[in-house]
C-alpha cells in the first residue's frame, strides 16, 4: 500500500516553509545584501554614523560595522551568516568589519547575474575560490614591511573616521607607546592594556599610566592616599563577620555577655587586620565589602584598602604586581603580595582614581579617557580598542598595505588579467570577483560625496601606470584624485584585507550551495531583513532604515 497510490508524500511538518532553488538563492542574497547595505554608508573616513537606540532606549553613537550589527537583531538566516563574517574580522583583526561585509554582499549581487544566466553555483564557488587565493597572492606581493613610521600610520588611519574629532594624531601615540608597551614575545597582548573612562574634560586630556588604574578611592579617610613600595593584598571575599547560614538568634540576657559578645565580634575584626598586617601588606585591595571596624584599624595601621573592585581589576593587579588573589584570610601570606612601587589615590577630573605603578611586571598599562560625554568616551574607548589590536597586527605580522582603496584596485585589476589565463566558466566567476572589489573604493569615494564612476576611472588609470608605487594609489577624499597613500598616511595592515576577503569570500560561498531552505516554524511579520519571503531586488532599502 505504501507510496503506491498517487498522492504526495508529506514529509515535513503542517506551516513549514520551505524555499528551493533559484527562489531559494535569491531570497538568501537579498537577505545578505540587504544586511551589507545597512551599514555601507559608515565605510570610509568620512562615512556616517549610526544612533541605535535598544529595547530599553540606551543609545549608542558608532560608525562601527561589527557594533551595529551585533546591536540590531537580525533574524534571516542568511543574513545572520554574514553578521558572522564581522564578528570573526574583528576576533582575527578588530578592524575591517564593515569592508568584510560590504564585500560578501557585493560578491553575492556580482554572482546574481551568473545564476541567472544559468552559471552552476558550485562553478561561481569555484571560481570565487581561486580568485580569493590569487587575491591574497598578490595583497602580499603589494605589501610593504612595517618601522616606526608605517605603524604611526596604521594608528593614525584607524582613528580617523571615527568620532574623536581632531585627535587622531594625540591618540595615536597613546595607542603605540601602550602596544609597545605590551607586547611579549612577538604578540601583542591587548589583554594587558586596561581602559578606563571618567567623564570631563576633552579628548586631550586622555593619558596612558604605566601600571593600573582602579576607578576606586580608598576607603577611609585617615588611610594614606599613598603608599611607596606597596606590598599589596588581593583579596576575593568580604572583610566582615561571616552572617551565619541558617537564620539562628542569638539570646543575651546580662549587659555582661552582650559586652563579651561585641567584644568576641571586635577581635575577630581586628585579627583579621592583625593577618593582613603580619604578612607585611600595606594596601588592601578587596572585592567584597569591608566592616566599619576593619576600616578603623586598618586606618591605624597605616594600611590603604579599597574595597568592591570589579573581578577583572583583581585579576589585572595580580597578572600586573605578581599577587595571587586570596579566597580565605586565615591563608593569606607575604608570598600572595603583589608588588608595586607606588600606590598612590590621585585625582581625574573632579574624582580620585587609585593608580597602581611601577609593577613587578611592566608589561601592563592602563589608558584613562577623557571626554565631555560618556557617549564621546565609549566612541574615543571603541576607536582606541580598535587602533590597539589594528597596530598590534601591524607589529605582530610586520606587514602592511596601503588602504583607500588602493589595494582593492589593485586585485580588480589584477584578477581580471588571472581570470582570462583560467578560462572555462570559472573565468566568469572570478571576473564578477574582480568586479566586486571595486565596492570598497566605490563606497568610500560615495560615502565622501565624490562620483563613484570618476574615481574607479581615476584610480585605474593611476595603477595601470604599473609605475613602482603605482599599487600605493588610492582615493584622497580630499580632492577626489588618485594619491599614493603611503604619502598621505593612509595604511592598514595586511592581514585586515586578507582577513576581510577570505571571510567575505568564504561566506558568500557558503550561501550560494544553498539551494533549499526548509524553516519549520513561520516567522511572524516582521521587518524586511527578517522576512524570508520578502526576497526579491527590491529588498536592498535597509540602508534607508536606518
Ligand atoms: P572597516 O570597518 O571596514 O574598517 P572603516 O569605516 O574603518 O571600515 O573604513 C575602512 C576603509 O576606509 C578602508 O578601506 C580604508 O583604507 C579607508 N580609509 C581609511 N582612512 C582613509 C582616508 N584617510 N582616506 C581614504 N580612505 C581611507
Ligand atoms: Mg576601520
Amino acid at each position: 500500500m505504501y507510496g503506491s497510490g498517487n498522492q504526495p508524500i508529506i514529509v515535513l511538518k503542517e506551516g513549514t516553509e520551505r524555499s528551493k532553488d533559484k527562489e531559494a538563492q535569491f531570497n538568501n542574497i537579498a537577505a545578505a545584501k540587504a544586511v551589507a547595505d545597512a551599514i555601507r554608508s559608515t565605510l570610509g573616513p568620512k562615512g556616517m554614523d549610526k544612533m541605535l537606540v535598544d529595547t530599553i532606549g540606551d543609545v549608542i553613537v558608532t560608525n562601527d560595522g561589527v557594533t551595529i550589527l551585533k546591536e540590531i537583531d537580525v533574524q534571516h538566516p542568511a543574513a545572520k551568516m554574514v553578521v558572522e563574517v564581522a564578528k570573526t574580522q574583528d576576533d582575527e583583526c578588530g578592524d575591517g568589519t564593515t569592508s568584510a561585509v560590504v564585500l560578501a554582499g557585493e560578491l553575492l549581487k556580482q554572482s546574481e547575474s551568473l545564476i541567472d544566466s544559468n552559471v552552476h553555483p558550485t562553478v561561481i564557488t569555484n571560481g570565487f575560490k581561486l580568485a580569493s587565493a590569487k587575491a591574497a597572492e598578490v595583497l602580499k606581493e603589494i605589501s610593504i614591511k612595517t618601522d616606526d613610521k608605517i605603524v604611526k600610520k596604521v594608528a593614525i588611519t584607524a582613528l580617523t573616521g571615527k568620532s574623536v574629532g581632531g585627535e587622531g594624531d594625540y591618540l595615536s601615540d597613546i595607542v603605540i607607546k601602550a602596544a609597545k608597551a605590551v607586547i611579549d614575545e612577538g604578540k601583542v597582548n591587548v589583554d594587558n592594556i586596561k581602559i578606563e573612562k571618567k567623564v570631563g574634560g576633552v579628548i586631550k586630556d586622555t593619558y596612558m599610566v604605566e601600571g593600573i588604574v582602579i576607578d576606586k578611592q580608598r576607603i577611609h579617610p585617615r588611610m594614606p592616599k599613598k603608599v611607596e613600595n606597596a606590598k599589596i593584598a588581593l583579596i576575593a571575599v568580604p572583610l566582615e563577620i561571616k552572617k551565619t547560614e541558617v537564620d539562628a538568634q542569638i539570646s543575651i540576657h546580662d549587659p555582661a555577655s552582650m559586652a563579651a559578645f561585641l567584644a568576641e565580634e571586635e577581635s575577630t575584626l581586628k585579627a583579621m587586620v592583625d593577618t593582613i598586617k603580619k604578612t607585611g601588606a600595606n594596601v588592601v585591595m578587596c572585592q567584597k565589602g569591608v566592616d566599619d571596624l576593619v576600616q578603623h584599624y586598618m586606618a591605624k595601621q597605616d594600611i590603604m584598602c579599597c574595597r568592591r573592585l570589579k573581578q577583572t581589576d583583581l585579576e589585572a593587579l595580580a597578572k600586573a604586581t605578581g599577587g595571587s588573589i586570596v579566597g580565605n584570610i586565615a591563608e593569606l601570606s607575604s608570598k600572595d603580595l603583589g608588588k608595586a612601587k607606588l600606590v598612590e589615590e590621585k585625582a581625574v577630573g573632579a574624582e580620585d582614581m587609585t593608580f597602581v605603578t611601577g609593577c613587578s611586571n611592566p608589561k601592563a598599562v592602563s589608558i584613562v579617557i577623557r571626554g565631555g560625554t560618556e557617549h564621546v568616551m565609549d566612541e574615543v574607548e571603541r576607536a582606541m580598542n580598535d587602533a590597539i589590536r589594528v597596530v598590534g597586527v601591524a607589529m605582530e605580522d610586520g606587514k602592511v598595505v596601503a588602504g583607500a582603496g588602493a589595494p582593492e584596485i589593485e586585485l580588480a585589476l589584477r584578477l581580471s588579467e588571472y581570470a582570462s589565463t583560467v578560462g572555462g566558466r570559472e573565468q566568469l566567476a572570478i571576473e564578477a570577483f574582480s568586479k566586486a572589489m571595486e565596492i570598497i573604493p566605490w563606497t568610500i569615494s560615495e560615502n565622501a560625496g565624490i562620483d563613484s564612476i570618476d574615481s574607479i576611472i581615476k584610480l585605474k588609470a593611476a595603477h595601470e601606470k604599473k609605475g613602482k608605487d603605482s599599487a600605493y594609489y588610492g582615493l584622497n577624499l580630499e580632492t577626489g584624485e588618485a594619491a599614493d597613500m603611503l604619502k598621505l598616511n593612509v595604511v592598514e595592515p595586511l592581514r585586515v584585507k586578507t582577513q576581510a576577503i577570505s571571510s567575505a569570500t568564504e561566506v558568500a560561498n557558503m550561501i550560494l550551495r544553498i539551494d533549499d531552505v526548509i524553516a519549520s516554524r513561520r516567522a511572524p511579520p516582521m521587518n524586511p531583513m527578517g522576512d524570508p519571503n520578502m526576497g526579491g531586488p527590491g529588498m536592498g532599502g535597509m540602508g534607508g532604515m536606518m
